[in-house]
């Protein structure tokens, strides 16, 4: 039997990177971005480290050339970061020198190939697809998104170049629609393998809605991540989660997680009486469904919730410009910063929204 030591457990993973740049104009470039971007800047001995969600970027260099050290805890957060450090530093039009990867794969570390094992309408407007795969496991307990990839027709999947950075056959990542999805519920299988769920809330005009139609079992998809650890909701007696139609996976996950005795309500909007779902939570904290008409969104429900004075937490989930309002509600109704979360799900101005915004969860 492998005996892990405390070192394997806290493994952790490396990437190089060299820019043909001083050190003082790199490093101007990379504190702008990572201040706008609320990143946690530290001095080292003989460079600057940035801390990103899921790991660091250290910076060192002369007055030639800049070196970039990235080190994640999984290869997969590895890839991810890898991945964003080399999308902004073409932003910042600065090119990078990668260090030669050795990969076991062609496809990214992040990537997942799974099969679809079933797909079945629930209810009126949600469709829940089960997948299989040899390593899904890193989509389970601890992270609660992936990314699902739709590509051009007969792209192919993504591959890894020699710097181990993510390539996108047929026209580069913006050919790729690439909407974030909750695991619903999964079931562990063994060495990696797992078999997760999900719920597409079924739309007008959605690529995903249009995608399920012509799915069948046995397909072969990809997804990335996993992102998004999940709010400790247990750090408080009082929890009030609100989302619309795209968050009901995310609630019915945050409400498993919540101890027996907690207190509170949940409450999740949906178009159709027959799409509510026999959700696990604890007694104390009621489940409500909020069915959509014309003047239902979070802010309107928050203001029928009576909130406590403190020991409190307010969860919401929804439309961008909803949780904008919502965000503004919350400030002047006094809760601080670490009593409320509010993510944005989707957004009725573009079709894109990020798994990102979503990694502090
Ligand atoms: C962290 C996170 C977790 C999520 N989890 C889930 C989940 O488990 N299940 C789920 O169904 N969704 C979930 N979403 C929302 C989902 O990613 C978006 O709704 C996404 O846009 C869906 O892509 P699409 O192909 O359906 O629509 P797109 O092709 O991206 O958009 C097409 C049009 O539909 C509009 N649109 C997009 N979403 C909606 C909507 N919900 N209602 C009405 N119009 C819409 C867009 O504005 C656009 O005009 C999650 C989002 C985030 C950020």
């Amino acid at each position: 039997m492998a005996i892990l030591t405390k070192e394997t457990k806290m493994a952790h993973h490396h990437s190089n990177a060299m820019l043909e740049v001083p050190f003082i104009i790199a490093i101007r470039k990379i504190k702008s971005f990572a201040v706008s971007a609320g990143l946690n800047i530290e001095r080292e001995e003989g460079g600057v480290l940035v801390r990103l969600g899921s790991g660091s970027l250290k910076v060192a260099g002369d007055r030639k050339t800049t070196s970039l050290e990235l080190t994640a805890q999984s290869p997969a957060m590895l890839q991810q970061l890898r991945d964003a450090v080399a999308l902004r530093m073409e932003k910042l039009e600065t090119a990078v020198t990668w260090e030669a990867v050795v990969a076991s794969s062609r496809h990214p570390a992040n990537l997942s190939i799974a099969t679809v094992a079933s797909l079945e309408r629930i209810s009126p407007s949600y469709t829940r697809i089960v997948i299989d795969g040899p390593d899904l496991a890193r989509f389970t307990e601890g992270s609660l998104h992936f990314r699902l990839l739709l590509g051009p027709d007969g792209a192919g999947w993504p591959e890894i170049d020699a710097g181990g950075v993510t390539t996108w056959p047929g026209g580069g990542m913006s050919a790729w629609h690439r909407p974030v999805y909750t695991t619903r519920s999964f079931e562990l299988g063994a060495d990696g393998a797992a078999r997760l769920a999900f719920d597409v809330f079924l739309h007008d005009g959605g690529r995903v809605t249009e995608w399920t139609r012509d799915l069948a079992v046995g397909t072969e998809i990809a997804i990335t991540g996993a992102g998004g650890g999940g709010r400790a909701t247990n750090e408080t007696k009082w929890h009030c989660l609100i989302g619309d139609e795209t968050a009901m996976p995310v609630i019915a996950r945050m409400l498993e997680r919540l101890p027996l005795d907690a207190e509170g309500v949940a409450m999740v909007i949906i178009p159709d009486a027959k799409d509510a779902q026999d959700l696990i939570h604890p007694d104390g904290v009621s489940l409500n469904w909020v069915l959509r008409g014309e003047n239902t969104n979070p802010t309107n429900i928050l203001s029928q919730i009576e909130l406590p004075d403190q020991d409190r937490f307010v969860y919401v989930a929804a439309e961008r410009d909803e949780v904008a309002e919502a965000r503004r509600y919350l400030k002047e109704h006094g809760l601080a910063k670490n009593e409320a979360s509010c993510f944005s799900y989707w957004s009725a101005s573009s079709a894109e929204d990020g798994l990102q915004k979503a990694s502090n969860q």
